[in-house]
């Protein structure tokens, strides 16, 4: 099939706009929109010290690489990744994250479940089951991002959330009654509140991963890209992806209009007042009590501020 745009041979198809792209034009329509996704929210300003969370997959190895790229001639700014081993036997494979930010040219931060909680994912999962194992590494795994993150001076923290990963998101909140996540996001890195930004919100997880297949082309660093293991079969995010997906398959903008819709919705409660939050944490309160920081009670080994 050749590009829409040009005579060349397509590698990607947009199944949303039709559009079947080689791979310079689509890389220019892959950077624009991730560029004016972060112009939009004035997500770069100078002095800024960004941190991508690496956790060795596809997507937050092309965000590592679009950012690169673009702060190149930014001086002022100044790029590092950050890699948290939650401890899942054969997710992260550290010493790769490690290779991927020095063929980046970028400083490289680690953390793990192990040395930081005194545990792992994978013996959580075996003690509390799967959903509170979930629950609670949601948590502890953006808390301990934070905190690393504060320790090097870091004012804003990446993550290669896709359009997908945004659908997902709403559409689990809308069968898990917890909705109210998706009305008023929080977004910040965990406890430190240090700013989170989404650069790729706007792009399908399938586009992410070929940039990062192309740009892997460029740098020689194929090994580090696998499919995300995310949905590797414990929660009850796992069953929501899979009948999202299936529906997705026949209907080519659905993960769109959810991810607006989630962000529609968002933006019209925004004006109302937030419900009640944690003093200590920011995040909302169900409940009575904050289950944020009664997950951070259990796994506290007294070091934190
Ligand atoms: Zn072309
Ligand atoms: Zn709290």
């Amino acid at each position: 099939m050749q590009c829409d745009a040009c005579r060349h041979e397509a590698v990607v198809f947009q199944p949303y706009s039709g559009k079947h792209l080689c791979p310079a034009h689509f890389l220019k329509d892959f950077e624009a929109k991730a560029k004016r996704t972060i112009r939009l929210h004035g997500w770069l300003r100078p002095g800024d010290h960004i941190a991508v969370a690496l956790s060795g997959d596809a997507t937050g190895t092309a965000l590592l690489a679009f950012l690169v790229k673009l702060t190149t001639n930014r001086r002022d700014i100044r790029l590092s990744a950050i890699t948290i081993d939650t401890g899942i036997r054969g997710w992260t494979d550290i010493e790769q994250t490690e290779k991927t930010a020095a063929a980046c040219g970028v400083d490289w931060f680690c953390g793990s479940f192990a040395e930081r909680y005194g545990t792992t994912m994978d013996a959580m999962v075996q003690q509390d089951g799967p959903k509170a194992a979930c629950r609670a590494c949601r948590v502890l795994k953006y808390d301990l991002l934070g905190e690393i993150a504060q320790t090097h001076g870091v004012t804003r923290c990446a993550f290669a959330t896709t359009v997908d990963d945004s659908a997902l998101e709403f559409f689990s909140n809308l069968l898990s009654d917890t909705v109210e996540r998706t009305l008023f996001p929080f977004e910040v890195t965990g406890k430190t509140r240090i700013p989170a930004i989404r650069p790729f919100m706007n792009i399908p997880a399938p586009e992410v991963i070929r940039y990062a297949e192309l740009h892997c082309g460029e740098t020689g660093s194929c090994d580090t890209l696998s499919p995300s293991p995310r949905s590797e079969g414990i929660s009850r995010a796992a069953d929501a992806q899979a009948a999202l997906d299936t529906y997705a398959r026949r209907h080519p903008a659905t993960k769109f209009a959810l991810a607006n819709l989630a962000g529609t919705l968002a933006g019209i409660v925004a004006a109302r007042e937030r419900p009640p939050s944690c003093p200590v944490c920011g995040e909302l309160i169900t409940g009575g009590e904050c289950k944020s920081c009664s997950i951070r009670r259990k796994f506290d080994r007294g070091t934190v501020p």
